[in-house]
């Protein structure tokens, strides 16, 4: 059985971040989508919100699984014993970051390996900063989020200080 992870923040998810789940979902046994619950970083929404956002996308689809963790990505991924970890790249902007923690990874835990898959056109300018953004001055996000997202955005009061 092959189980790989999609490690992010997804605060909140976005339609990128959705395509890439569910075609990750189709190339491996399982997949879990871990939410990074880090109190550095300060979000809009909290894990367990972040958790039923992504969650609720994906009902029928009982190979993924939604989790949240608050330490290393390698730690996680040693614990649900994964063989590969997920990251979504939209541009070269990412992807110089994206390689490096890829190499930082692979020296941290050997056995996983780093799986990059390239955004499709449609999702390659979502950025979930941006988007939270665009909220906040009251533009039209719905064609950027899914629409349990947009609801949620809309209904809480996000303005500029909350970002
Ligand atoms: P962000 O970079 O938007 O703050 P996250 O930390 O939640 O996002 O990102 C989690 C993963 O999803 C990363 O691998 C990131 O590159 C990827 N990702 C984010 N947005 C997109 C998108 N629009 N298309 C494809 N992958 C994406």
């Amino acid at each position: 059985m092959t189980k790989a992870m999609f490690p992010g923040s997804f605060d909140p998810p976005t339609l990128g971040h959705i395509n890439i789940i569910e075609r990750s979902a189709k190339l491996y046994d399982k997949l879990y989508v871990v939410v990074a619950d880090n109190i550095a970083k300060k979000c809009l929404f909290t894990a367990q919100e972040r958790i039923k956002l992504i969650k609720d996308n994906f009902i029928n689809h009982d190979n993924i699984e939604v989790l949240s963790y608050n330490g290393l990505t390698v730690d996680i991924a040693k614990e649900l014993g994964v063989d590969v970890m997920i990251r979504g790249v939209r541009a070269l902007a990412d992807f110089g970051y994206e390689f490096e923690l890829a190499m930082t990874n692979k020296q941290l835990l050997p056995g996983v390996e780093t799986l990059f898959m390239p955004t499709d056109p449609h999702y390659f300018l979502l950025r979930s900063s941006a988007i939270k953004e665009m909220a906040a001055f009251g533009a039209d996000i719905s064609k950027m989020v899914p629409a349990n997202v947009a609801n949620e955005l809309s209904k809480r009061v996000v303005n500029r200080n909350n970002l």
